[in-house]
């Protein structure tokens, strides 16, 4: 992994106060919810407004008019993770005034929006939720998101040249993938920022050479003494301390997709982050998210680890290192919850669901796909056939 965090804090880290500014936040949500859903309707023509990638704006599906998101000012609030470990009421909200949520009976997403948009599949598994939405309970506010960028159109193109583009995919499937409804969905990630203080203790190796006699026969047959070079390597036990300053460590809330493949989506230009407004919702799905706040620290800390490992095979120095232990305290803490969107659809093919989402900031595509056994059949007998050859004509000789 490229060296992403910065090894001093910025000035200064955050407080683990519970007075961490939420203006941000709270400046968003509150106005919505005292104007209602009548925020989104068409001043022309009463319809629905709904975010629209293309222009950044609230855009009637019907005449066309739009409407700008007004900018609240605010910047997206780091908050004290101590301070939401046990979250108060005051801390957590609805995604939107009239937002309602539906639990998919096929895989369990909890699945977030608002009206005129309704249930219909889950955008996961494609199952049609047949479960009536209920009033949304409270969650931990987002502080932050980044708003559709790419277009449904635009995503669909994606797919298609991604489909075009696979290797050792069966021919057939260009042509007989049925890609099901797409859907945007924001999904839930945390971010978490920590000053890290490591102590480690371990064994520097340091190579030094030894002159070795040795005896060989030689092209008269003859024995011959020569000595060479043998490396070895000497252990020196050693301890120390290195700290590190973390920075937006991402990690994915939901567990309806892999893992791999949503960490292949990386990356998001977090800088280009927004503080959350239910606008951003209108016509538009948010995932409730999965993991715990805690849960997403402890994954966190596992992203954290590896650079820690890291700074500390160079604090050590030498030719080679051992570590034994190292024990990390974390201080600062402080996380967001942000909502990122992507596209999500599924593509049928022999009457199997391979799962496709898209990075709608992006365009990046990830996704299952079939592979065909008789092309990676050829390709291996191919290679076999080439190895072969090469070794008729070159192995021979010895
Ligand atoms: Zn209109
Ligand atoms: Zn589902």
């Amino acid at each position: 992994m490229p060296n992403e965090y910065s090894a001093v804090p910025p000035l200064p880290p955050a407080q683990s106060g519970p007075a961490v500014g939420q203006s941000g936040m709270q400046s968003g949500a509150s106005p919505a919810s005292d104007t209602g859903p009548r925020r989104y309707r068409c001043p022309g023509c009463g319809a629905s407004l709904e975010y629209n990638p293309v222009g950044g704006v609230l855009k009637c599906p019907y005449c066309g008019r739009t409407e700008v998101i007004p900018d609240s000012g605010a910047s997206v609030d780091e908050r004290s993770y101590e301070a939401y470990l046990q979250p108060s009421a005051a801390q957590m909200s609805l995604l939107a005034a009239n937002a309602l949520e539906v639990t998919c009976q096929g895989c369990g997403a909890k699945t977030v929006f608002e009206p005129p948009e309704v249930a219909g599949r889950c955008p996961f598994c494609g199952v049609p939720i047949v479960a009536q939405p209920i009033t949304a309970d409270p969650l931990v506010t987002p502080s932050g998101v980044l708003p559709f960028h790419v277009s449904q159109q635009q995503a669909q193109t994606s797919i298609r040249t991604w489909i075009s583009r696979l290797w050792f995919a069966p021919n057939a499937l260009k042509e007989q993938a049925q890609p099901t409804a797409m859907q945007g969905v924001y999904l839930p990630f945390w971010t978490y920022d920590s000053q890290t203080t490591s102590f480690y203790r371990g064994e520097r190796g340091e190579h030094y050479y030894e002159t070795e006699t040795y005896t060989e026969t030689d092209s008269n047959g003859k024995q011959v003494t020569k000595t060479r070079q043998v490396q070895k390597t000497r252990w020196y036990p050693c301890s120390g301390r290195v700290a590190r300053w973390f920075d937006d460590v991402l990690i994915a809330a939901t567990t309806s997709l892999q893992r791999n493949r949503l960490d292949a989506l990386d990356p998001w230009d977090l800088p280009a982050l927004k503080p959350y407004t239910p606008e951003f919702l209108a016509g538009f799905k948010a995932q409730r998210y999965q993991v715990s706040l805690q849960d997403g620290f402890t994954l966190a800390k596992d992203v954290m680890g590896q650079q820690i490992r890291t700074d500390v095979t160079h604090d050590i120095g030498g030719d080679e290192q051992r570590i034994h232990d190292i024990q990390t305290s974390y201080s600062g803490v402080s996380f967001k919850h942000i909502l990122l969107p992507v596209w999500l659809s599924a593509y049928r093919y022999q009457n199997k669901v391979f799962q496709v989402m898209v990075n709608a900031r992006t365009g990046e595509v990830q996704g299952d796909r079939p592979y065909s056994a008789w092309k990676i059949f050829f390709a291996v007998l191919l290679v076999a056939a080439v190895l072969f050859g090469l070794y008729l004509a070159f192995g021979q000789g010895h």
